[in-house]
């Protein structure tokens, strides 16, 4: 399966997809999602225990009634990846997985 990724010039080329991002160590920077062009990731709102309240609107301001305790990056467009690995190299805080396509495939 590996030997299907070529790049533009036929080069052997491994896609290396994001899989996850673990809520408990992201800080929520945003980094990986200004990199991302294929809308991969978003930001989203979490409470005291750490449960999922919604996603951020990027225009407003929403604390989720009291709720919001902080924001972390989730993973909810996984399908999308290309695997360009972008993501993981700003990514300060290596709270990123990421899989090989041939092991996705495998
Ligand atoms: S590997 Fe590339 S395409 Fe996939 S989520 Fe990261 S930046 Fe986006
Ligand atoms: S770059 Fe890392 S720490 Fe920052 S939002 Fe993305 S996954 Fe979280």
């Amino acid at each position: 399966m590996s030997e299907d990724f070529k790049t533009r010039d036929g080069s052997a080329w491994m896609p290396d997809y994001l899989t996850a991002i673990d809520g408990a160590t992201c800080i929520g920077c945003g980094r990986c999602y200004k990199v991302c062009s294929r809308d991969v990731m978003h930001l989203y709102g979490v409470d005291d225990e750490g449960a999922i309240l919604g996603i951020c609107d990027e225009d407003e301001d929403d604390d989720f009634d009291g709720e919001l305790n902080r924001m972390i990056m989730v993973v909810d467009k996984a399908g999308a990846c290309i695997g360009c690995g972008a993501c993981s190299r700003v990514c300060p805080k290596g709270c990123q997985t990421h899989v090989p396509a041939a092991a996705l495939a495998a």
